[in-house]
């Protein structure tokens, strides 16, 4: 068993993920990981990055698999002991003009943004070691301000709230989408927007119970918008490069000191959320 420190990125074969792990592979002193749900696209990012003088590792990881995760996690336990870093990147976006009915959008979106990454979390963070990193891709659309109703922000916002409780709020967006009055129910119209919103509250808890349950492992969570991206989720409209949106989240990931359960902002600063 090595006892070098262990990362490892969700969604590592492309996009913002590709760089992150990039940038790890310079920077972080260990193993890094580069996971991807799909083993041959995963493989090809890993050979891409060893033709460019890295040497990151592979496992196969589908965020939306409970086995899959419990195999990474027996994996990292197997060979390493524990994990030092992980970064929850891999998410999803349907476009502006996909035909898929809205009901249809908001319960797959939250069902990947937010309860399989929350999943992820759960299956790893018992082997977190002692003063180990948590870095939650969020977005600028993970910005509170981006939920209409005042009596809901004041839900997601409430210092005492639990994980049951924010599990709630998200499946009563997805009734409410599904019954069609999520505008009505001041959710506004994008499930890209509260599957974000849940993630950077989640951070939030997620340090708040780290802080309460085990004070002395000094673990941080936070959450960052990355930018906006020339990636395949933003239809390569985002003006930023990889390297530029993987900035702030490997900012967290390595450089950050004393910041948890923190909402960041692509220049690497705290914002108010
Ligand atoms: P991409 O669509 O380019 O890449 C998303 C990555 O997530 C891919 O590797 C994809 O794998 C992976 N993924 C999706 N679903 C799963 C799953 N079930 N299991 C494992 N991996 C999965 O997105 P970006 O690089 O643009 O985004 C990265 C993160 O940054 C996301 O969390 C996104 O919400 C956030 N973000 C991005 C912004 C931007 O401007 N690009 C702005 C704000 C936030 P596969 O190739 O198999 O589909």
């Amino acid at each position: 068993m090595s006892a070098q420190k262990v990362a490892v990125v969700t969604g590592g074969n492309k996009g913002i993920g590709y760089a992150i792990v990039k940038g790890l592979c310079e920077k972080f002193q260990g193993i890094v990981y580069l996971t991807a749900r799909d083993v041959g696209r995963g493989e090809a990012a890993v050979s891409k990055l060893k033709e460019l003088g890295f040497n990151p590792l592979f496992h196969q990881l589908d965020i939306d698999d409970q086995g899959s995760i419990t195999k990474l996690k027996n994996h990292l336990v197997e060979k390493h002991g524990g994990l030092d870093l992980l970064v929850n990147n891999a998410a999803i976006a349907f476009k502006n003009d996909a035909p898929d009915p809205f009901s249809e959008q908001a319960k797959t979106t939250v069902a990947v943004n937010y309860f399989s990454l929350l999943r992820v979390c759960e299956t790893l963070f018992p082997i977190l070691r002692q003063n180990a990193r948590v870095v939650n891709l969020s977005s600028s659309a993970g910005h509170l301000s981006r939920i209409p109703s005042p009596e809901l922000r004041a839900k997601f916002s409430n210092p005492n709230l639990t994980v049951p409780q924010l599990n709630k709020l998200m499946e009563q967006f997805v009734q409410d989408a599904k019954a069609n009055k999520h505008q009505e129910a001041g959710w506004g119209t994008s499930a890209y927007v509260v599957s974000k919103v849940g993630v950077s509250a989640l951070t939030r808890i997620q340090q708040r119970e780290f802080d309460k349950e085990a004070p002395n492992r000094n673990i941080s969570v936070n959450s960052v918008h990355p930018g906006y991206v020339d990636t395949d989720m933003t239809s390569h409209k985002g003006p930023w490069t990889i390297e530029q949106g993987a900035r702030a989240p490997l900012f967290l990931a390595l450089e950050a000191e004393n910041l948890k359960g923190q909402y960041i902002w692509s220049n690497a600063t705290v914002a108010q959320w």
